[in-house]
């Protein structure tokens, strides 16, 4: 029987193929939407392993964090910037749940989330979140919290202003541009709570800056912050 499976199995993927998401080559069988070949290939920043690393320099003198790591480097034609794209616009919620959940082994083993009590994905305006279908952070979260069992909050922290594309603006007007883009809701919730902000990639840091400066006033919150892909020079 288990070869008229396989015959069906290579005969289904012979008509669909599989392919991996960050370099395109047909998966085998026990593959799942990333190669093993890239898997193994996609560069680590080892960056939660090193607590003055280059994220968490990114936010110094400008807001309170507490840790910062991202799982690779976001550069031009690497394979972590053609998940990300894949994940962002070609609607591959998935890859968000793979990449958390490979990241969320690293970050579990090392005890970088010991004290951390909840996730909060960067939240997306409700009108970019209705065009593109969902948040991608969310999805990534989803990934760490499966590994870790750290809860995820989506309700207490809301984006109010939709801002245009940052990438043309000095890094003045970006950082006066940063306040009042998030609000807290519910601030009974997140009361004296360590929180784990996760984003898909950090470039300027300006998003998490803003997000952190909401939620630092609340009461007792700590804020570490973790992204899959960085950009920092
Ligand atoms: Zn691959």
């Amino acid at each position: 029987m288990n070869y008229f499976y396989d015959f069906w199995d290579d005969l289904i993927s012979l008509l669909f193929p599989r392919l991996c998401f960050a370099c395109g080559n047909h998966l085998l069988r026990n593959e799942n939407l990333i190669c093993t070949g890239c898997y193994v290939s996609i560069p680590r920043t080892n960056y939660h392993l090193q607590a003055e690393n280059p994220v968490a320099q990114l936010f110094w003198g400008r807001c309170l964090i507490e840790k910062a790591a991202a799982f690779s480097f976001y550069a031009r034609g690497s394979r972590i910037r053609n998940l990300i794209h894949k994940l962002k616009y070609s609607g591959n919620k998935e890859i968000g749940y793979e990449l958390g959940r490979i990241y969320g082994v690293s970050l579990n083993s090392s005890g970088f989330t010991d004290d951390i009590d909840i996730i909060i994905p960067v939240p997306l305006h409700p009108v970019r979140k209705r065009i593109r279908g969902f948040n991608q952070s969310e999805y990534i979260s989803a990934g760490i919290s499966d590994v870790t069992g750290l809860p995820i909050n989506t309700d207490s922290l809301v984006r109010i202003v939709l801002s245009a594309t940052q990438t043309n603006r000095s890094r003045y007007e970006r950082w006066t541009n940063v306040e009042g883009i998030f609000r807290v809701d519910d601030s009974v919730r997140i009361r004296g709570k360590h929180i784990l902000l996760v984003d898909d990639v950090i470039t300027t840091g300006s998003t998490i800056e803003s997000c952190a400066n909401e939620l630092l006033k609340v009461e007792g919150v700590k804020v570490s912050v973790i992204a899959i892909g960085c950009a920092v020079v």
